[in-house]
């Protein structure tokens, strides 16, 4: 074995999720459908095991922190008081040769030029005007784009809506968070917490995306993990700055590397926040934003306070004063963790003159714990004591594949590829053919690509041992 490189390119891990059912194209039979993927059986998992992770770390080891799940779908009011009916979009342009649009913002960004949100429409046409000749239509390489407009990124739907001509539409919510802010009160009213204290919540949103692109870095469904912290004014930047500590800590928790990973502030603040921070993640295009970490002062609170008419403040035990709570957030996407980990997993080396691909996932978080194996399938005898260590082994750990095809170096191939730490080998030694190793069976590690030999119940001890530390359930 020899050097380990971990450099893989957006293609390579695109292909490997898909050849070995991470992540699919979503409607691939039908020639795909943009901006959404879906997960396959390992990527389930996966996913299944980051959210653990994060609901771990914001709900369980908080006594701050409780969770929530709201509806998708939410009263159209929710998003006309939050500012999203008219402010929640992206300046877009479109190609008069080709008709492809592109994210203006983003497209200037890659220049080296910012495109405040706030600017005007005016503004924004002003800088692109300024810009024009430089930017190439990535489709057809035409100079020739239209004016730019702003395109609101929410999704519109007829639900509860009968006029047949979508003119009362309400929206699959844009944001996870909003379903915090509208329930805030009903915590507080229906739960022991008290300010300051949290609300978690794990679901998805979706957005009129211009241009989804990058793999499952920016779609137009995604599942977001999201916390909102209630405080009392003179406490939310002290409460902010434990935060940011605790996002970082988190992901480091993860298993993700310190290396790729960093701070961004914010340049640009929307008028309210009071600071804001993006932790970014070394993609293969550059460092870019994995979650953010907000301050929002009493916005969220105050908006909602005009727009339902109801009181969303608290009584200060302390001064006897009534105040709107102000928030600070903790908001990411699983799908860019998910392909966070994909790329930080990833490894090659060279073993027996090839090169072998692997993903060093912790144990806790590969989605195959371990595979169990006869040597041979066609000797019914090790097939029978491959499934009875198959079947003790899966007692304690649900996440245990079976795989007897192909020659027993192919498997191990197979299951490096997907991030299993362990496989298990059943041979004529564990039935006794040498007596001192009966019931004894090997024990292949994934990241050194060496074998052990251990009785099966030590084996099983070991397994669940090392699946169990750092446990995220
Ligand atoms: P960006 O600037 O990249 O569009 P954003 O700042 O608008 O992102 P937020 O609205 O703060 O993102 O959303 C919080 C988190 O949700 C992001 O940090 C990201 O992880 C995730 N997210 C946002 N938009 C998308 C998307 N289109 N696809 C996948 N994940 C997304």
């Amino acid at each position: 074995m020899s050097d380990t490189r971990n450099e893989p390119s957006l293609e390579t891990i695109i292909s490997l999720a898909k050849r070995r059912g991470f992540v699919f194209p979503s409607s691939d039979i039908y020639g795909g459908f943009a901006g959404v993927y879906d997960f396959g059986p390992l990527g389930v998992e996966l996913e299944k095991n980051l959210k653990a992770q994060w609901w771990k770390k914001m709900v369980y080891e908080r006594d701050d922190i409780v969770g929530l799940d709201s509806g998708i779908f939410m009263s159209p009011n929710i998003w006309e008081a939050s500012g999203h009916t008219k402010g929640f979009s992206d300046p877009m342009a479109e190609c008069r040769k080709c008709n492809t649009r592109i994210r203006v913002d983003k497209v200037l960004e890659a220049l080296g030029v910012t495109a405040d949100e706030k600017m005007s429409d005016d503004e924004i046409n002003t800088l692109f005007d300024a810009h024009r000749k430089e930017i190439a239509c990535q489709a057809c390489g035409a100079h020739d784009f239209s004016r730019v407009h702003k395109f609101n990124l929410l999704v519109k739907s007829n639900l509860g809506d009968f006029t047949e001509q979508g003119s009362a539409p309400s929206y699959l919510r844009g944001e996870t968070c909003q379903g915090i802010y509208v329930n805030y009160k009903n915590v507080l009213d229906s739960t022991p917490v008290k300010i300051p204290f949290g609300i978690a919540q794990i679901g998805k949103a979706f957005r009129n995306e211009i241009s989804p692109r990058q793999f499952l870095f920016r779609t137009r469904e995604f599942e977001q993990m999201e916390m909102q912290y209630f405080t009392k004014p003179e406490n939310e930047m002290a409460e902010y700055e434990k935060l940011r500590e605790y996002r970082w800590q988190s992901l480091l928790d993860l298993g993700l590397q310190e290396k790729n990973l960093r701070w961004k502030q914010h340049n640009n603040l929307v008028f309210y926040a009071k600071d804001a921070w993006d932790i970014e993640y070394n993609f293969p295009w550059g460092f870019d934003e994995l979650e953010g970490v907000h301050a929002r002062g009493d916005y969220d609170l105050t908006q909602h306070t005009q727009g339902s008419g109801k009181p969303l403040d608290c009584f200060d035990q302390e001064t006897a004063e009534r105040f709107i709570p102000h928030v600070i957030e903790s908001s990411g996407g699983v799908g860019r963790l998910f392909m966070a980990m994909l790329f930080d997993a990833y490894r090659e080396d060279t073993l027996g003159g090839d090169t072998r691909v692997f993903l060093a996932f912790p144990p806790a978080l590969a989605p195959v714990k371990a595979m169990v194996s006869p040597l041979l399938k066609n000797k019914p005898e090790l097939v029978e004591k491959a499934r009875e260590v198959y079947t003790a082994l899966k007692k304690d750990i649900p996440q245990v594949m079976w795989d007897d095809n192909g020659n027993i170096g192919k498997r191990y191939r197979r299951q490096d590829e997907i991030g299993t730490p362990f496989c298990i080998t059943i041979d004529f030694d564990t039935l006794g053919e040498t007596p001192e190793l009966k019931d004894t069976v090997t024990i292949r590690s994934r990241d050194t690509a060496t074998q052990t030999r251990a009785p099966i119940d030590e084996m099983i001890v070991m397994i669940t041992t090392a699946v169990h530390m750092n446990s995220f359930s």
